[in-house]
């Protein structure tokens, strides 16, 4: 399914500063908040669709971005496109309910500790770029544990109840009239004691591993641009939710092309006779050759534009155009023979056949009166 425009979402215009972007979701998250509408599915798909609208508009980067390439970050590599998969959505928009709920949704979900997100410089070719690529990253990572499964437990029999917290990670702590709860010091908020740790991580539950990932990034992206691969990050411990990989990407120059936005740029040099008579011109493109007509009498720095021979646009349909700059090239090293018919050339000429040269002596002359 098509995803909805995060502005149009939260109802905004694209203009929307921060106080209005934040004013709108406030209204959405408080109309569609689940505790408010209790096993209601589409009021907890418009809250999350709200909250991941307000998570990128209220970012200046992720917004700039947005603006500029739309929905990127998801729907490929790994993960569903649901950036709130594997997560207790309190942890993605906490900041933001603490500010409008008391901060009360940070509590949900496991105690463990979230994976870290990683990422991932990417180089791509310019052609890379412009058409997608798909490859097979290696990203070193730390991945749960195979041997005891992240438990960091020899064997299962090995995992016993903490007898200090009886199992809560929490301690009571008796201070005058309080009894103040505190994170267990035996088990550090685990609830659980290993006897004997798993030799293969030594009870840490979690081991460096090279993970080998492919990834598709799609035709149009550019320098900058960040992919976002949902829960290819580290794995947590203790049960705590995956981190994110993102690739940071980084298009390298091109040997004749240049691109700005979707556009494309390049510069093809011909020779004043070219120029002056007129030629059928081969230039490159960056889907093989085409030809251009250079008309008689064409200046230099005349650009010629070759309508959708650009770059993709990104998740969108259409493509940029290929803009040809004609670069006009004064011969050089000239033999006697060639530099006497230049000179036959220029007797015979006046002025007629240089329009530009023409006015320009006309204005100077008035100037100079
Ligand atoms: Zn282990
Ligand atoms: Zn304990």
């Amino acid at each position: 399914m098509a995803k909805r425009d995060y502005y149009e979402i939260l109802g905004v215009p694209r203009s929307a500063d921060t106080a209005e972007l934040k004013k709108a979701y406030r209204k959405l998250a408080l109309k569609y908040h689940p505790d408010r509408n209790p096993g209601d599915q589409k009021a907890e798909e418009s809250f999350k669709e709200a909250s991941e609208a307000y998570e990128i508009l209220s970012d200046p980067q992720k917004k700039a971005q947005y603006d500029q390439f739309g929905h990127v970050s998801n729907s490929f590599g790994g993960g569903s496109g649901n950036p709130f998969q594997g997560t207790g959505f309190g942890d993605i928009f906490g900041d933001v309910f603490s500010e409008f709920f008391g901060g009360s949704s940070r509590q949900s979900g496991s105690r463990g500790q979230p994976g870290a997100d990683l990422t991932y410089n990417m180089d791509l070719t310019f052609e890379q770029a412009a058409f997608g690529y798909s490859t097979e990253l290696v990203i070193p990572r730390m991945e749960l544990c195979d041997a005891c499964g992240g438990s960091g437990a020899k064997s299962s029999k090995d995992i016993e109840v903490c007898p200090v917290c009886n199992g809560s990670g929490q301690q009571r702590i008796q201070q005058g009239f309080f009894s103040v709860s505190t994170t267990c010091s035996q088990c550090r908020g685990n609830g659980k004691i290993i006897r004997n740790p798993c030799p293969r991580c030594s009870g840490r539950g979690r081991t460096n591993v090279k993970k080998k990932l492919k990834v598709n990034i799609p035709a149009g992206i550019d320098t900058g641009a960040r992919v976002k691969l949902t829960g290819e990050g580290e794995a947590g411990s203790d049960g705590g939710r995956r981190g994110n990989l993102y690739l940071i990407i980084n298009v390298l120059e091109h040997p004749i092309f240049e691109r700005d936005g979707y556009d494309v740029f390049c510069r093809v040099p011909i020779s004043i006779t070219q120029a002056t008579l007129g030629t059928d011109l081969e230039v490159p493109t960056l889907e093989g050759k085409a030809r251009i007509n250079v008309p008689a009498g064409t200046q230099n720095d005349r650009i010629f534009r070759l309508k959708l021979k650009g770059i993709p646009r990104l998740q969108r349909t259409g493509k940029g155009d290929l803009y040809v700059r004609i670069v006009v090239e004064v011969p050089t090293n000239l033999n006697k023979k060639q530099k006497e018919l230049l000179e036959e050339f220029a007797s015979i000429s006046g002025e007629d056949c240089t329009p530009m040269k023409k006015s320009f002596m006309e204005k100077i002359r008035d100037f100079l009166i």
